[in-house]
């Protein structure tokens, strides 16, 4: 495809300004708000149904066609296709989980667990870097930078060195995982340290982006979230186009629900299907700001309306109290999520429902999803520990189907896994056993 039929518009319905998806901008220039990439559909050459994407897969030796981000390209239709970056993103899986659906008093065939583990460096923000890295090459870019808990440097560090682009990382201190650390600094990545959490980081960056003209990846740039809308394709493809009842995905910096939400809007107003799911996002209990936002202070997308004052309020009181976010689930550590407001936008789309979940209560379910699929890191297993409490509350129905989006690799952080088995008190710890160097007792000991 060569032409497109995209501009950026600010998500501020007072505001409205429109961009060109030429200009790198992150931000309104005229009110500050977030922008979206929008489509002018009509011109745009649309399948017919989505069976067609699904179709270009078997075509292995087309780039574009085998990744999982771009079959979908005519959804996030941007940039010209030369431009389109891919490293084989997307190839991921939607795994039923009987075992555990059992265990949590579901119907045996209600659960599915989308394991974006399996992406080129391990998490789903591959999806997200493909979509800016292609559009850093449009425009140009030659050098790229984020903050990051861990899991957007190894992705950012990846698609900056396919495509020759420089890769800066700011990052917290002592705050990122090993799995995800090492990866930055394999790919070869610039990995600055600043003392600070996440949230200065996210500050930083933007005014170093700024002035050195850097390209940001963080999900503060729209073009990113295009790509993580294909998470949800993938989803309904796996269960034949059909929309499950339930997607949930953990909440850190929003960027992904608020790219679910896109997705589902878009396509329902596209025709292409009936009903949007309903989407609940999970916070950590010790970073939990939508979740206190929605639930104590009724904060609402309130068609972009949003009540600006009750979130200066909010943060001006964590900065009085000097908060900092802590949680095992290292990736959704983070008090100021950039993409709040799209995701209230999200959750009003959805009729949504955001919660937290308390870090013993991740770590089971960390365990858990071990024992019975594909294993994941601390941060998507908040999926699951929110289940939970959906189903203890029905708000989720024992028959309802369930898509929870297991965000990243159990590799990423291993320290987290070790430490939980080697506790024996632990419900499902599995601590390795000792034994003396002799036959007989090492018999004995085997189950
Ligand atoms: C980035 C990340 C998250 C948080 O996603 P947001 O889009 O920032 O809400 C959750 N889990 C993992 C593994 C991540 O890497
Ligand atoms: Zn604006």
């Amino acid at each position: 495809m060569d032409k497109q039929f995209a501009y950026q518009k600010c998500i501020n319905p007072a505001c409205s300004a429109t961009f060109g998806c030429d200009e790198t901008l992150f931000c309104c220039p005229a009110c500050g708000d977030l922008l979206d990439v929008c489509y002018e559909w009509d011109n745009a050459p649309l399948p017919k149904s989505l069976s067609d994407f699904a179709k270009r897969w078997a075509k292995r030796n087309d780039r574009l066609d085998f990744s999982g981000v771009w079959r979908f390209r005519e959804l996030l239709n941007f940039c010209p296709d030369p431009c389109k970056v891919s490293i084989g993103e997307g190839q991921t899986l939607l795994q039923p989980n009987p075992a555990l659906a059992t265990e949590l008093g579901m119907n045996p065939k209600g659960l599915f667990l989308q394991y974006e583990g399996m992406n080129p460096s391990g998490s789903f923000k591959d999806n997200g870097m493909t979509a800016a890295f292609s559009h850093a090459k449009w425009v140009g870019a030659t050098a790229s930078a984020c903050a990051s808990t861990g899991n957007t440097s190894a992705a950012m560090a990846l698609y900056a060195h396919s495509c020759n682009l420089k890769a800066t990382v700011f990052i917290g201190q002592g705050k990122i995982a090993f799995g995800k650390l090492s990866q930055a600094m394999d790919y070869g990545a610039q990995t600055i340290q600043i003392d600070g959490d996440f949230d200065d980081c996210m500050r930083q960056v933007q005014d170093v982006c700024r002035q050195l003209k850097i390209y940001l990846v963080n999900s503060l740039n729209p073009f990113r979230l295009e790509g993580q809308k294909t998470i949800m394709y993938r989803i309904i493809e796996q269960l034949n186009w059909e929309v499950p009842d339930w997607i949930i995905v953990p909440g850190g910096n929003l960027g992904n629900s608020s790219a679910f939400g896109k997705a589902f809007m878009e396509l329902k107003s596209l025709g292409l299907i009936e009903r949007v799911p309903r989407l609940a996002v999970i916070n950590a209990v010790g970073a939990n700001t939508l979740t206190e936002l929605v639930n104590d202070k009724h904060l609402r997308w309130n068609n972009g309306q949003v009540d600006n004052k009750a979130i200066r309020t909010y943060y001006d009181k964590l900065d009085a109290t000097g908060f900092r976010p802590h949680t095992v689930a290292s990736a959704i550590e983070i008090s100021r999520p950039v993409n709040l407001k799209k995701c209230l936008r999200a959750v009003a789309v959805c009729n949504g429902v955001v919660l937290a979940v308390t870090d013993e209560e991740i770590l089971d379910a960390k365990a858990q999803i071990g024992k019975t699929g594909l294993g994941c890191e601390p941060a998507s297993a908040a999926t699951i520990a929110g289940l939970k409490h959906l189903l203890a509350d029905g708000i989720v129905g024992k028959e309802q189907r369930v898509a929870c989006v297991l965000t990243g690799h159990l590799l990423k952080d291993p320290n987290a896994t070790v430490e939980y088995h080697s506790h024996m008190a632990r419900p499902f710890s599995n601590p390795p056993m000792r034994s003396a160097n002799d036959l007989d007792a090492i018999i004995a000991l085997i189950k």
